[in-house]
């Protein structure tokens, strides 16, 4: 027996599917993660093959049968979509990022509200260019990683308790957090976070404001959170769609 359920969802990533149809990838506000086919959903025609598509935020009417993999989509509507997300070269670079972390590494149906409001608040944020998508992207990682329980500790020294971190050289280390300029000696394997990095990265985890062009800074933070995440997710290989879009700016800049 399949069960008819309504949800608000977010579509994660689209695939062709035989000669007409689509399987999405769904973030569920109800159910977690999920793949669901539309039907028909190539033909041009098609309403719900045209909104059923990367980044909306949609309201879904779904066949739900725990033992098929793949559920049937029967009805969507609009909720909210992005248009800049789609038209402007980083607002797509990043939110296509964002998006593959939600895919790649969300366990499928278990169903996240933190994470789900996170996510069609930073596409908000983006579409209304509130602040450069790079620190937004930066801002939706920090939280991200706290949400898959990889949380950054940057509060105080591991060792010796000392909170007060800021304007020294200080040192990272993936399991055990961070190390004072008195105490860096006493851990082996470790990446090193100078004081501007280290004051960036608190910005993002804490939601401070961000002035003036930090975005070299910004990009050796999410550098610094890629690394955090391979140490911790060894499957994980970086982030595919960064490293597409910075090859197709080279190629660009080559023409
Ligand atoms: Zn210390």
């Amino acid at each position: 027996m399949s069960e008819l359920i309504k949800t608000e969802a977010i579509v994660l990533h689209k695939i062709k599917y035989g000669d007409t149809s689509v399987i999405v990838t769904l973030f569920t506000k109800v159910l977690g993660k999920l793949s669901a086919i539309v039907k028909g959903g190539r033909n041009p025609k098609s309403k719900l093959g045209l909104i059923v598509d990367p980044s909306n935020y949609l309201q879904i009417v779904f066949y739900n049968k725990d033992s098929r993999e793949v559920q049937l989509i029967s009805s969507a509507d609009i909720i909210q979509h992005y248009p800049k997300l789609k038209s402007d070269f980083d607002s797509l670079k990043y939110s296509q990022a964002i998006l593959e972390l939600v895919k790649t590494l969300i366990p499928e149906h278990e169903a996240n509200t933190k994470l789900f409001n996170g996510l069609i608040r930073i596409f908000s944020l983006m579409d209304e260019s509130k602040e450069l998508p790079i620190i937004l992207f930066a801002r939706f990682f920090s939280f991200f990683l706290a949400e898959l329980g990889y949380q950054l500790q940057l509060e105080y020294c591991s060792r010796c308790g000392k909170k007060e971190l800021s304007n020294t050289e200080l040192s990272y280390n993936y399991d055990l957090g961070m190390f004072c300029s008195s105490c860096r000696n006493h851990v082996l394997e470790s990446f090193t976070l100078n004081a501007e990095l280290f004051s960036t990265l608190v910005c993002l985890k804490y939601n401070k404001k961000i002035s003036g062009d930090k975005t070299a800074l910004i990009e050796k933070a999410i550098q610094f959170m890629e690394k955090h995440l391979k140490h911790h997710i060894p499957d994980f290989k970086g982030l595919h769609s960064l490293k597409v879009f910075n090859n197709l700016t080279l190629q660009l800049n080559n023409k």
